[in-house]
């Protein structure tokens, strides 16, 4: 018998997991406002029972210590914030932001935001700053994430997101896991392509990756790559293949263009200049060219590793060129795979919250969907403006330059995250005004800000959010927020409200959702069939056009792209190496990600003493070869010295890593250490296409000579 079944006092509800993209459903039983029990139903999308430890500790994180509980204003810099009431905080950030804009121009401020923030926040906030502001400096951490690969997915198949489903890991007979860590940072859905594996039955894992890890160790071929040649290698396993005739003809025949030029391009590459560039045995790829000889369903996955590059579109765009060669795409257990790295990436690329898009995949540079958006917002045709507004590195460039006056930042702490970290804080100690709405308090961004604004967290509101696969989930409240917490969408329409803009008049965030879902009506991302009341019973993938439809698991099944002409395209790839190559002065390449146990910035993470306990300070993995040769001890702290700052952290020898590769991951701010945030030393290069900057590689030198306690806070 259950708990709830003999304590009435107890009630239960269910929400979508707050850390990565597989989205998890958690469900929780709570008791005087306190959850007791956190689980998973065996029988809910998109996780099916499994949880990981992240999601299973989730009742560790609401010690109200550490929450933002009350609107603050901070008057004078160097002060401490003092608590105001709500229509005060309110007040404030609306005159302020207008007076700024007034005096300095309508791109003066900005809006750095989240794949956290739930649908109708990324909406409200969209339609306020690009519809109403007019400024299309709007930018969020998915930025940072996988804008390569919706840049990729745009250009090939015509419109962003992936053409795949979970259920295709059932289905496939290749899984290619290229640049993702999927056994740490994807845990749930790894384990759905380990039971598929334990089931038994004809499947295949190859993981490429520089580095080995647990989810390479799971593969039946890990490809240890040289960081960055991507590229060279999908080409080499792709003019293996062609040269063997593994295409398929009437697929590329009927559906794509440009095969040709493509197939050109490939005969042209030498491959043993492709093979030396990898840096890998050619038996590795005779492994893969074998698994892929004869047909069969491939599936791919990938993520940061793909993506954080300067060549980030063109090793999403190297990968769709091999799946449309083999015709792998638009079938069950086919397709390339985008994993989304937070819980509603998805949902913000949906309603257009990265600086180049509109509202249903539409976008800022296209005459008809700006003039389609003013007309359903009942805005001055011209109000949104032309051109794509900064993306998130250059926008706090602009601020560190006095370019950007105002910066309101809601769910997401750049203060840590940003490459060459230092830039993102000048820029936050220049601006004039600083508005951080965020659910815990301290982080390293508040102590930047001016206004803070405190935000419901997990199970403290309502709302949608849409996963990797496309399925958008309702999740529920069951539990009050702490003090005077709000929704973040009744914070985006409150401050819009005082700011004197019709359009904002929102009762509940089904009013937001409905707004939203019918602009979405005829788009890629069709949502108009997905009503409250639907989603209420049961999630849905897009698209799903009409109060019946079924919804969509899986895209382009008729083999008709998204494209003008409906085909997809073949694109020519060239490989060029990392921005910052490894030097006389700086001998080390330093990659960077994720572990298990960790979140992002640690802000929820680090309240977990289950967690802490498993990975408790920042370190470093170094090969014992490198070790040796650098005089380095095993749990020795030292310092990694880069072209524009120096990290710190404790030596871990590890054979699973290559020689001249370090890895530090990223969970460690400046709240654990003044010098312990490894974007001290990251590289702000950008991918020409997406801006993703390359967090994947920057080179370092070590040193050890200095003593933690001569260390100087920033
Ligand atoms: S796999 Fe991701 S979504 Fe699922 S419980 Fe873990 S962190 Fe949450």
């Amino acid at each position: 018998m259950d708990v709830d079944e003999i304590d009435a006092s107890i009630r239960s509800g269910k929400a979508v997991c707050p850390y990565c993209g597989v989205g998890c459903v958690i469900t929780a039983k709570v008791r005087n406002n306190k959850i007791i029990k956190i689980g998973a139903d065996k029988d809910q999308a998109p996780n099916f029972g499994m949880l990981c430890p992240k999601g299973a500790y989730l009742k560790e994180v609401f010690d109200e210590s550490g929450r933002l509980k009350y609107p603050l204003i901070r008057r004078h810099r160097g002060m401490a914030p003092t608590r105001v009431s709500w229509e005060e905080a309110i007040d404030f950030a609306a005159v302020r932001l207008l007076e700024i804009q007034k005096e300095h121009g309508r791109d003066s401020v900005g809006f750095y935001g989240s794949g956290q923030l739930d649908t109708e926040a990324s909406y409200l906030f969209t339609k306020l700053f690009k519809g109403y502001l007019q400024t299309n400096n709007m930018d969020t951490n998915s930025r940072l994430c996988m804008s390569s690969a919706v840049a990729a997915y745009t250009q090939s198949f015509g419109s962003d997101a992936p053409p795949t489903c979970y259920d295709d890991i059932q289905h496939a007979e290749v899984i290619l896991i290229i640049g993702a860590n999927m056994a740490e940072n994807h845990p749930v859905l790894f384990q759905m392509i380990r039971k598929r594996r334990v089931k038994g039955g004809n499947v295949r894992v190859v993981v490429v990756d520089p580095r080995s890890n647990p989810t390479a160790e799971f593969a039946d071929v890990h490809i240890r790559l040289a960081p960055g040649s991507d590229v060279a290698f999908l080409q080499l396993l792709s003019k293996r293949l062609l040269g063997i005739g593994r295409m398929d003809a009437p697929f590329i025949r009927r559906r794509t263009e440009d095969f040709s030029s493509y197939a050109a391009h490939l005969k042209a590459l030498d491959e043993e200049v492709l093979l030396k560039t990898c840096d890998i045995h050619p038996a590795r790829v005779d492994e893969m060219v074998e698994y892929l000889s004869t047909p069969c369903r491939l599936l791919s996955f990938y993520c940061q590793g793909t993506n954080q590059s300067t060549q980030g579109v063109e090793k999403c765009l190297a990968l769709q060129n091999l799946h449309l060669q083999l015709g792998e795409i638009g079938k069950k257990g086919a397709g390339p795979f985008s994993l989304t790295g937070q819980p509603n990436a998805m949902g913000g690329r949906e309603v257009g919250y990265l600086s180049h898009q509109l509202p249903g995949h539409r976008l800022v540079a296209n005459d008809a969907h700006r003039a389609y958006l003013e007309g359903a917002w009942g805005i001055r045709p011209g109000s949104i403006s032309t051109e794509p507004g900064l993306t998130a590195v250059p926008m706090f460039q602009a601020a560190e330059e006095g370019e950007i006056r105002a910066m309101w930042i809601a769910a997401t702490n750049p203060a840590v995250t940003m490459p060459d970290v230092k830039v993102a804080r000048e820029g936050l100690r220049r601006a004039e005004l600083v508005i951080v709405q965020d659910c815990y308090f301290p982080t390293e961004t508040a102590e930047f800000a001016d206004v803070l604004l405190p935000v419901a967290q997990w199970g403290e509101k309502e709302g949608t959010m849409t996963n990797s696969e496309r399925l958008v989930v309702w999740s529920e409240k069951f539990l009050d927020p702490p003090g005077e917490a709000m929704p973040d969408w009744w914070i985006a329409s409150q401050i819009a409200g005082e700011m004197g803009f019709d359009g904002f008049d929102f009762a509940s965030h089904e009013d937001v959702w409905n707004e939203f879902r019918r602009l979405t009506a005829g788009t890629s991302c069709d949502m108009a069939g997905m009503t409250d009341e639907r989603l209420r019973q049961a999630p849905m993938q897009w698209p799903c056009p009409h109060p019946r439809h079924p919804g969509t698991p899986r895209r382009y099944l008729r083999g008709r792209f998204a494209t003008e002409s409906g085909r997809a395209k073949f694109m020519p790839c060239a490989h060029k190496p990392p921005d910052e190559a490894a030097d006389a002065q700086y001998p080390m390449t330093l990659t960077t990600g994720r572990v298990a146990q960790h979140w992002h910035t640690g802000t929820r993470t680090m309240k977990v003493p289950q967690l802490v306990s498993q990975e408790p300070e920042p370190f470093i993995e170094i090969h014992p070869d490198d070790a040796a040769r650098h005089r380095v001890k095993e749990g020795e702290w030292i310092f990694l010295i880069g072209r524009r700052g120096r990290t710190y952290a404790r030596a871990r020898y590890t054979s699973r890593i290559r020689r001249g590769l370090l890895f530090m991951p990223m969970h460690w701010g400046e709240s654990f250490h003044p010098e312990t945030n490894v974007n001290r030393v990251t590289n702000p290069a950008l991918d020409p296409v997406s801006h993703q900057p390359e967090l994947k590689c920057c080179a370092v030198r070590i040193e050890r000579e200095e003593k933690r306690a001569s260390l100087t806070p920033v």
